[in-house]
């Protein structure tokens, strides 16, 4: 059977940076797209460019660390464009000081896991029902390399990306017969205000910026239906090749999930 492609898609965090890219790409695709965000002023460039581009498209304003908002933008949403059947977690903030997690500020982190973390979380528990009840829904979870690396520094942002790919392995099983697709993607490393703020690559000579096209290109090819069959695993707009990954993984259930390393055929968690 041929997967209908999305029509509807809500962006979370468009006002700047990967989200305006992700809004105005589906945009151009043809989708309609509602962008989310704290302002509306905030999320004017972004919209006329979707508008421009074709595309019915409308300012929703939350702030992720609140259900309710959260909650109102996506009714309006639908309202307004029709059930969210695409939905991309872009909204998403990094510690602001480049220390171990003994110096860091505790508040601090415990917003970074606020956005991060719970906004995702909140997000999809308002666009559920919408695609249970219609048999169909996409949801893209931006996530980063920093999720699996032992990062001496950023440690909020690194357990906060890690949770989400917890969610999205998880949601993948207990949302397939619903026909939802959950899918972890890292954009590489994008310039946007957030790498800017980082003082890891300022410091470096030559960072290896990658462009925000190659999320893009991930979050059409997912609104299309051709990447259903990856739904639970994580992969790199940047390095990945989608076709290697369309004839590697689906043979192999553990491969880019979130999971334990485990010591052999003795480990008894294996
Ligand atoms: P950015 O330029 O700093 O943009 C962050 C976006 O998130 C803004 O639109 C911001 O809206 C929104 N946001 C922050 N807190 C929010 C809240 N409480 N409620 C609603 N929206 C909120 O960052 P970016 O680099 O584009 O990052 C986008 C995503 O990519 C993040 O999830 C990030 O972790 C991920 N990522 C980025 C890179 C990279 O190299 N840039 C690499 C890996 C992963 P306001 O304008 O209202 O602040």
């Amino acid at each position: 059977m041929v997967a209908e492609a999305s029509r509807v898609a809500l962006v979370t965090g468009g006002s700047r940076g990967i989200g305006r890219e992700l809004a105005l790409g589906l945009a151009g695709h043809g989708l309609a797209v509602a962008v989310l965000g704290r302002s509306l002023d905030s999320l004017a460039e972004t919209v006329d460019g979707c508008r421009r581009a074709g595309a019915d498209a409308l300012a929703v304003t939350a702030d992720v660390r609140d259900a309710g908002s959260v909650a109102r933008a996506v009714e309006e949403a639908a309202d307004r464009l029709g059930t969210v059947d695409l939905l991309v977690n872009n909204a998403g903030t990094i510690d602001s000081d480049e220390v171990g997690f003994a110096d860091a500020d505790l508040d601090d982190m415990l917003a970074v896991m606020d956005v991060n973390l719970l906004g995702p979380m909140r997000v999809i528990h308002a666009v559920l029902a919408g695609m249970r009840g219609s048999g169909a829904g996409r949801i893209l979870n931006v996530n980063s390399g920093m999720a699996y690396r032992r990062g001496a520094a950023y440690t909020a942002y690194c357990v906060s990306k890690g949770g989400l790919g917890r969610l999205t392995d998880s949601l993948a099983h207990q949302l397939a017969d619903d026909g939802v697709v959950v899918l972890d993607v890292s954009p590489g490393l994008v310039r946007t205000d957030m790498t800017e703020s980082m003082a890891m690559w300022q410091e470096m000579d030559d960072p290896p910026w990658g462009e925000a096209a190659d999320i893009v290109g991930v979050a059409l090819r997912l609104a299309d239906g051709d990447l259903d069959e990856l739904s639970g695993r994580f992969v790199h707009a940047a390095k990945d090749d989608l076709g290697t990954l369309l004839e590697v993984l689906p043979g192999d259930r553990d491969a880019r999930t979130f999971g334990l390393h485990t010591y052999g055929s003795r480990d008894p968690l294996g």
